[in-house]
Order: C-alpha cells, then sequence, then structure tokens
C-alpha cells in the first residue's frame, strides 16, 4: 500500500509507468458535466456527434460504432495528501453500483434521483490500483493518476486474506 504524497511526489521520468495500490476516501467528484463520453467502439476513443452523424474518434472509422461510456474526475485523500483520480467504465459502476445507460436515463428523467445517486460518490474508503504516468501538456508536466481497478472495502480485503492464509 503506497500513501498519497509518495504517489504525487516519487521520482519518475516521462514515458515510465508505475503502479500502485492506495486506501484512500473519495471527498467529491472533480468536473462539471456528464460522468460519460461518446466513446468509439472500437478504440475507446471520444466521438463527436455532428447532425447526428458520428465523427472524429482516434481510429477514424467510417460508420463509427459508439456507446456512453463512464469517465469520471475523483477528488480523493488519505492522511498524507489529496489527488485527482480518473476513473473509466467498469470501475465507474463498482463506485455508482449501476451501469452508465441507467444513470443516463434517470439524469434525463428525474434531476433530484440523480444528484441523491451522485451524493452516494463521496465518502467512500476504498483501495484502488492505479496507474501513474507524467504527461505534458506545452511546456507544464502533470501526473496523471488512472484507476486500473477497486478491491473489495478495507474489512473484506482482510477476510479475503484471512481465508486464503487457512486454506
Ligand atoms: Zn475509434
Amino acid at each position: 500500500m503506497t500513501n498519497l504524497q509518495n504517489i504525487n511526489t516519487s521520482e519518475q521520468s516521462l514515458r515510465e509507468v508505475k503502479y500502485y495500490s492506495t486506501r484512500v476516501v473519495i471527498k467529491e467528484l472533480n468536473q462539471e458535466g456528464n460522468l460519460w463520453y461518446n466513446s468509439c467502439n472500437t478504440c475507446k476513443s471520444k466521438v463527436f456527434i455532428i447532425d447526428g452523424i458520428a465523427k472524429y474518434s482516434k481510429c477514424s472509422k467510417e460508420n463509427l460504432e459508439y456507446s456512453l461510456r463512464y469517465l469520471i474526475k475523483l477528488c480523493v485523500d488519505d492522511i498524507s495528501a489529496t489527488a485527482i483520480f480518473i476513473v473509466f467504465e467498469n470501475e465507474v459502476e463498482k463506485i455508482i453500483g449501476m451501469p452508465v445507460t441507467n444513470l443516463e436515463k434517470i439524469k434525463a428523467s428525474n434531476i433530484e434521483d440523480y444528484n441523491k445517486i451522485i451524493i452516494t460518490i463521496s465518502d467512500k474508503e476504498l483501495i484502488f490500483s492505479v496507474k501513474v504516468q507524467d504527461k505534458q501538456y506545452g511546456n507544464r508536466t502533470f501526473r496523471s493518476i488512472t484507476v486500473q481497478s477497486i478491491k473489495e472495502e478495507f474489512d473484506e480485503v482482510i477476510t479475503a486474506l484471512t481465508v486464503d492464509d487457512i486454506r
């Protein structure tokens, strides 16, 4: 288990990728707007829809097929520091507890129900496996932390280990 301060500050060169497990508390969403995007079914990159026609994904396929895919940014912390985690599809579904198409329908039909669901994201304590990379934008470098998987909550992890130990 690595704390956030170490993840934020450890020496790392551009193009280098590091993986950590870290136990943190979700403070809140760190974004405006939708928690999903139109994702190309082939390359998962963002698809833009112009006049009802899907255009512009990385793979530039004709007749793009696309679907909604979760993409959220979470503000998380532990006793050492805070950080922003980027979380995609399956892991967001674990946090929110429903597929993106369900949440999209709820948002469209009843914003109060939607807001109640969004509030439940905060204050969860989870163990995340994260992938850490430094990325360059112009002359600025920033550390990108992407969630790879979510482990069960801490107590359940202990239980699982104990069962394994007995075997
Ligand atoms: Zn594509």
